[in-house]
């Protein structure tokens, strides 16, 4: 092919939109056979360290290549090390669902190819998420000043991880602006509980609150679930000790067991301190799209200061696609504008204009909002709702599988995808029929044909069934029950 004599295109040999055409159907063919054949492989992949990064070639190209030579790698070398999340057995996370009009909203984005840092970069990129996340704020029942047109308002970020992390910026400038400028260093703590993520005791680390600040407050045995009255001896004795109680994290539906902090009794006591309370719903929260799922969420209208769930787990939007709504967005602006007070860009404070690099860590931002709009245009709030339901019925059937059998134990409650269950062993030393445990759900990962995780729950290993994959029907769970009623009797 004779390519026009244009130096920047002759030399770099940029693929033509006719060439793109035609790799891209390639591609999008490419995609749906694997969405096909993914049942065929094993769930978890089997290689191992290095293997992989051994097949490539240790030095870049000179020279470009075809593109069907890509395609060609990726069966050869890249598949063999991806363990697939959308395979129908992939029980072992929370699941990080992918749909057909979320990868083409993606695509979409990345065809445009726009940098939404500020409204101005690309005014559609701004209000199409804006749009969005006031939708989706909706469908899940949230209080009104959680929408753009209230006090507050939502933002897509690329995680939870980030969500608490700009959270807990904007609940330090809040607390920096009461105190006004302390005579001497001020002293922050912030509040988790032993079941919180991880990404929260790491913002605090980030923003210099400190590990030692961090304080973890006692839960429930039983329900796991923060103790509300250890939290306001925490925050009561770190007053008296001159500290500045700044930010309580609160959990609906933790990674570990899915998990409900009391939202509401957590948040009178940060109401009496002044103290800002994220919650962080990264799985579950999407499950209020439901309307008998919405208790879920009791006490998050009245207390939150900000709160997060992840479309990119069960709300079938590909990663990434965190959401984060707050109920003042003033704290979260002034915390990371990136202009100087006095250079305050007054259309954006009106809420004329929204700038969202303001709201997030970096600059530079993706258009992630095609992809939810394509989501939910899609589905419908009615689809979406459907997918919940449907895992939340899968997972209710089977811990009834695993409850009507005497050799397991299943862990109550379960509200939602994840059923966390152990084996019952002859075993009496509870340290030996732990490895047991530990060994039957290696056996099972190793076959390849399922792919479970495990948890420690009071001191114990259990096994965690998270489900809600798209691909995911009763007939694999079935199945998977199956497997595993027959891995532990070869085990007993
Ligand atoms: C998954 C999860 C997170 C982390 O989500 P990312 O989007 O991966 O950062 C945080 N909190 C809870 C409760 C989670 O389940």
């Amino acid at each position: 092919m004779t390519r026009p004599e244009e130096p920047g295109r002759q030399h770099a040999g940029h693929m033509t939109p006719e060439e793109f055409r035609e790799h891209g159907k390639r591609v999008v063919d490419w995609i749906a056979d694997y969405l096909v054949d993914v049942e065929k492989c094993p769930v978890r992949s089997p290689a191992r360290p290095g293997e992989v990064r051994s097949a490539l070639p240790a030095h870049a190209p000179e020279r470009g290549a075809d593109f069907d030579a890509v395609l060609a790698d990726m069966e050869r070398i890249v598949l063999p090390g991806i363990t697939h999340w959308q395979h129908p057995n992939f029980f072992a996370y929370f699941p990080a669902n992918a749909s057909g009009p979320a990868i083409l909203g993606d695509l979409l984005s990345a065809g445009l190819g726009v940098q939404g840092m500020v409204w101005a970069t690309s005014p559609a990129c701004t209000e199409l998420e804006t749009v969005v996340v006031d939708w989706l704020a909706e469908l899940l029942g949230l209080p009104g000043h959680f929408r753009t047109d209230g006090a507050g308002g939502g933002v897509i970020q690329d995680s939870a991880s980030s969500a608490v992390l700009v959270a807990l910026l904007a609940a330090l400038h809040r607390v920096r602006k009461r105190t006004g400028s302390a005579p001497r260093p001020v002293r922050y703590t912030m509040y988790v509980s032993g079941q919180t993520h991880s990404s929260v005791e790491r913002a605090g680390r980030i923003c210099g609150v400190g590990t030692d600040n961090v304080r973890i407050v006692d839960v429930d045995p039983n329900t796991l679930a923060m103790d509300p009255r250890q939290l306001e001896r925490l925050i009561s004795a770190d007053i008296a000790a001159g500290a500045v109680p700044v930010f309580v994290c609160a959990t609906i539906g933790t990674t570990s067991t899915t998990a409900i902090d009391p939202v509401r009794a957590i948040g009178e006591i940060c109401r009496s301190h002044d103290v800002w309370l994220h919650v962080d719903a990264a799985y579950a929260g999407v499950a209020a799209i439901c309307p008998e799922m919405r208790w879920i969420n009791d006490g998050v209208a009245e207390y939150a200061d900000s709160y997060a769930s992840n479309a990119h787990k069960w709300l079938l939007t590909n990663f990434d696609c965190g959401l984060l709504w707050v109920a003042d967005r003033q704290p979260l602006i002034g915390a990371l504008s990136a202009l100087p007070e006095y250079l305050r860009n007054t259309a954006s404070e009106s809420g004329e204009v929204i700038d969202y690099r303001d709201w997030q860590v970096p600059l530079g931002r993706r258009f992630r909002a095609l992809k939810l709009w394509s989501v939910i245009r899609w589905y419908g709030a009615e689809g979406l709702r459907a997918h919940i339901r449907a895992g939340i019925a899968m997972a209710d059937e089977f811990a009834a599988l695993v409850s009507a059998d005497p050799n397991f134990e299943v862990l109550d409650p379960h509200h939602f995808g994840l059923v966390c269950f152990r084996p019952l062993w002859t075993e009496t030393d509870p340290e030996r029929a732990d490895e047991l445990t530990m060994r039957l759900m290696e056996s099972l990962n190793d076959s390849g044909d399922m792919f479970l995780s495990h948890t420690k729950v009071r001191g114990r290993v259990v096994l965690r069934m998270a489900i809600g994959a798209p691909a995911t029907g009763m007939s694999h769970v079935r199945a998977a029950w199956s497997r595993i009623r027959a891995v532990r009797s070869q085990f007993a």
